[in-house]
């Protein structure tokens, strides 16, 4: 399947990243058509068309498939349904909906990348506090409670601390106030990573099963938010050759058509070990717009277009830095900035945590 320059990519999800893949696609000459149920959505503002509806109304489904050529998503937690109801409207879907089912619940990641013979960190699954203890003693101390589904960006996890945490509370209530924290739902504990930094694999894979990767950024995350990207990241060589082939084996075995972000630690020992995967182009690899000839965004369309994919190697080394919250206000200096690469994402309110935009400095 190739859709062709005026052929039209419908895009589940109206954030930024959809506002990036249209921008991306419009240069090749090609339309998107965004489905949302928000009203005022960053994609919209630069998409040829927008449905505003449900992720589950199979009606407006329906007809937004027969306006578009193909579908693809640019948010992970798109209900399964949603796929669902496009396949069975005959609505082609990239990347399928294997890659968003096991994306979605943190423990099916977790043991589709064990499969694949990658490590992840140690893991348990907790449905109640009597398997959350079991899943301490079997993990140790300090380790991190994380919901199942629906978290991103440090939401719906907490750290369980060795004991300098509130030295106020037992073990029971320390365990007692983490269930509680995120909400008293199905979760995995993962054994802390004693990490020398982090970093991720941006990779593609076409519909005729070509693979190609971006050199590998690393990530300086706080509080669970990414805040920076720096490429080259100083990795071991070793490091980086071994997340591109744990990154390529997931793709195959996916049968994946689009981009693939796989979050990675570093050990001290150089060996990699994968943290989680986000079905979709990925923060991570925004410095590809700046400082390759084909951004990541362009190698997502290129692949659910069915096109050949594009080169991904780097021409300038660089850092990319989000603007969260109210540092969005420092366009007004980077705009007298030479080599800093401007993003900004037309949301209005800047509230606390939000990623209202990000900049580029090549470097
Ligand atoms: P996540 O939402 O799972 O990607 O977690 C956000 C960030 O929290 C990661 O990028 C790490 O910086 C940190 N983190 C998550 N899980 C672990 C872990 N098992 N060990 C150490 N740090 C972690």
């Amino acid at each position: 399947m190739i859709v062709e320059p005026n052929g039209v990519i419908g895009i589940l999800g109206g954030g930024q990243l959809g506002r990036m893949l249209s921008l991306a696609a419009a240069r090749l000459g090609l339309r998107t058509h965004i489905y949302t149920p928000e009203d005022h959505s960053p994609a919209a503002q630069v998409a040829d068309a927008v449905t505003i509806g449900d992720y589950t109304d199979a009606e407006k489904l329906k007809s937004f498939g027969d306006l578009v050529n193909v579908v693809t998503y640019e948010f992970e937690n798109v209900p399964a349904e949603t796929v669902d109801i496009l396949a069975a409207n005959n609505i082609a879907v990239a990347p399928g909906g294997k890659a968003l089912a096991i994306a979605q619940d943190r423990l099916s990641e977790k043991e589709f990348v064990n499969a694949l013979g990658a490590r992840t960190a140690p893991y348990h699954a907790v449905y109640d506090l009597a398997s959350l203890e079991d899943g301490l003693k079997k993990i140790g101390r300090p380790a991190i409670l994380k919901t199942r589904r629906l978290g991103y960006d440090g939401k719906g996890q907490t750290t369980i601390s060795a004991g300098d945490g509130d030295l106020s509370l037992t073990w029971d209530e320390a365990n007692k106030k983490a269930w509680e924290e995120i909400g008293a739902r199905p979760s995995i504990l993962e054994g802390f990573i004693d990490f020398a930094m982090e970093i991720s694999i941006i990779g593609a894979r076409g519909r005729d099963g070509d693979i190609r990767c971006y050199d590998a950024p690393r990530n300086i995350h706080k509080g669970g938010i990414l805040r920076q990207s720096i490429v080259p990241s100083a990795a071991p060589d070793g490091a980086v050759t071994e997340a591109i082939a744990i990154a390529s084996k997931m793709l195959e075995a996916l049968d994946y058509v689009g981009v693939i972000g796989v979050e990675f630690f570093v050990e001290n020992s150089g060996g990699v070990i994968v943290n989680e995967f986000a079905p979709r182009v990925h923060n991570s690899g925004h410095w590809t717009t700046d400082a390759c000839a084909v951004s990541q965004f362009e190698q997502h369309i290129r692949a659910v277009a069915g096109w050949p994919l594009g080169d991904p190697k780097r021409h300038s080394d660089c850092v990319m830095e989000n603007l969260i919250g109210d540092e969005v206000e420092r366009w007004r200096n980077l705009s007298r900035e030479a080599n800093a690469c401007i993003h900004l994402y037309g949301k209005r309110d800047a509230l606390p945590g939000r990623k209202m935009g990000h900049v580029t400095q090549i470097t």
